[in-house]
């Protein structure tokens, strides 16, 4: 790979990472993940950084049984996940310079370091990709690829590449999805996504329907937000823009 370009993990690859022997296991049918209220991103919102999470986990959602949820409790969260520097002492492994982020591999439950991911915030992250700002949706698409147990694909139209192509392209390739099967033991429903809902008609539907959608993640998210309770609305309503126009 040019060194020029940005990995989106580290080199060498940390503890555990290349070890994967099977995927998460659920807690109760639920995948929990946490966004860390000490380690945020400098440059993105809690909120924005939430919902580039949201659409990242709905990204992997079609292929799995088990449903992700957020949760405002990082102990029982089998993702936790951080934006640090070097310069953070709690850092479990440095990042190189180009490194963007890295994940470690799941083990049972994940409710250690495993499956947590690191965002290297020495790095300029954006909504979108940019001349001098990377898309943390996509690279975060990227991370949760090896929190779930998948190492680098060697297809530079695969998510799983192991260096950031420039653009917004988001991209799974059948070659990962058949490795998830082969972690995670069945066969996902490409056909059939779970989260197969009209975000733009529940937009417009008003904020009865937005609660519905948001019920089982209104909560975790506010309590990450820490919104006060007459803020939540118009926050969520961001939120759910935010999601249509991505
Ligand atoms: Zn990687």
């Amino acid at each position: 790979m040019p060194i020029t370009r940005p990995a989106c993990c580290s080199k060498p690859i940390p503890r555990r990472i290349s070890t994967a022997k099977s995927g998460i296991k659920p807690i109760d049918g639920k995948i929990f993940w946490h966004l860390s209220g000490e380690y945020v991103s400098e440059d993105l919102t809690k909120l924005k950084v939430i919902v580039a999470m949201q659409k990242a986990f709905a990204k992997w959602q079609p292929y799995f049984a088990a449903t992700f949820e957020p949760t405002s409790d990082a102990s029982k969260s089998a993702i936790v996940i951080r934006f640090m520097s070097n310069d953070d002492e709690e850092i479990p492994y440095q990042f190189d310079e180009l490194t963007l982020a890295y994940a470690f591999f799941p083990e049972g439950e994940s409710l250690g370091i495993d499956s947590d991911m690191y965002f290297n915030d020495a790095h300029n992250w954006t909504e979108m990709h940019t001349d001098d700002g990377f898309n943390l949706f996509k690279v975060a698409v990227h991370e949760m690829g090896h929190a779930f147990g998948l190492d680098h694909s060697d297809d530079e139209n695969d998510i799983m590449f192991p260096t950031y192509q420039a653009n917004d392209d988001v991209i799974i390739t059948a070659d990962t999805v058949d490795g998830l099967r082969r972690l995670n033991g069945w066969v996902p429903s490409i056909e059939k996504p779970k989260t197969d809902f009209d975000l733009a008609a529940i937009f417009t539907k008003g904020e009865k329907s937005l609660k519905r959608l948001y019920s089982a993640d209104l909560r975790a998210i506010s309590e990450m937000l820490e919104l006060k309770t007459h803020r939540r609305k118009n926050d969520m309503a961001e939120a759910i823009a935010a999601r249509i126009a991505g």
